[in-house]
């Protein structure tokens, strides 16, 4: 049953041929490939769904404030502020993302989906979804299951590593499957979901990873505010009918092909872009000499 995420192509024509829904596809895969129950996959669904909503909110009410300084309380300030630039609903999105991410700058837990650098985008974009379409808990965990059947597929042509791919395949990665997720539980066509997945891949191909100080947290965090805000983009063109044009399967391989040629310096080696700046150069030898200064009174 691999095979079934190799490609959208073949995962969409086992879903028809088989009269079975994009959830339930990558449930039975789940259940053939670790042996396990319908019950205990939903089971690890709930807890890492409780872990997300519960990241979103250590953010909001424990201080996030990670050693180097350059995370400081910002979801709090967003979440507060009076003056929403759109609407309230867009606004606690941005804060729930940046919020959830914070967590996992300052060592906190999280449900690194796919990765932690990019953990803050689907609480985000579930916990959001569901509070302004009253979604049942399984509609979540089902969308969550189409999100992890994306996951594989990336995986698969392209990467989910920041250090292989660049930031299109961390970021880039769980926007598309957040993208994909929202399409589903809103009850889009397979089509449409996939569309979702496109159109995020070509808005966020190319990114290179170049934190700061080589530290998941700038541009790490704002990164994820601004991939939940795209799966949204995406997720409602792709609901409105417009095709990508260039199917998923090509953007998952365009991200492949520019993996490829992206030089070593945007692999998170903390050599290029953002990190090369000057000011990123600074705040790298600050942490340095910050972490030098600590050993000696971690070994008295
Ligand atoms: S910049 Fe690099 S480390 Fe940061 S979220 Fe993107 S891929 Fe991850």
């Amino acid at each position: 049953m691999a095979y079934l995420f190799e490609t959208f192509k073949g995962w969409k024509t086992y879903c028809e041929s088989n009269d079975v829904s994009l959830a339930e596809s990558v449930l039975a895969y789940e259940i053939q490939q670790k042996g396990s129950s319908s019950e205990s996959i939903y089971a690890g669904l709930t807890k890492a769904y409780s872990v997300m909503k519960e990241a979103v909110e250590t953010g909001f009410s424990q201080d996030m404030t990670s050693n180097s300084g350059m995370i400081n309380n910002g979801a709090k300030k967003v979440y507060n502020y009076e003056k929403p630039v759109l609407s309230k609903e867009f606004q606690n999105l941005i804060a729930r993302a940046l919020s959830a991410k914070e967590v996992n700058s300052c060592m906190g837990r999280v449900v690194a989906a796919p990765t932690a650098g990019a953990s803050g985008i689907l609480p985000g974009v579930l916990y959001t979804l569901q509070e302004l379409h009253g979604l049942t808990d399984q509609q979540v965990y089902d969308g969550m299951l189409v999100a992890a059947g994306i996951a594989l597929i990336i995986e698969h042509t392209s990467s989910l590593a920041g250090a292989v791919g660049g930031c299109q395949a961390e970021t880039g990665s769980a926007a598309a499957m957040a993208a994909g997720a929202i399409v589903y539980c809103l009850k889009g066509s397979h089509d449409q979901v996939f569309d979702a997945v496109g159109i995020t891949i070509q808005c966020m191909l190319g990114l290179v990873c170049d934190p700061v100080a080589g530290l998941v947290e700038v541009p790490c965090v704002v990164r994820n505010a601004s991939a939940a805000a795209i799966a949204n983009s995406s997720a409602q063109i792709a609901l409105a009918g417009l095709n990508a044009v260039i199917p998923a399967d090509e953007c998952v391989q365009a991200m492949a092909e520019v993996a490829e040629s992206m030089e070593t310096r945007y692999k998170e080696t903390a050599m290029g872009g953002l990190a090369a700046t000057k000011t990123g150069q600074a705040i790298a030898k600050r942490v340095l000499i910050q972490d030098i200064e600590i050993l000696p009174d971690q070994e008295e």
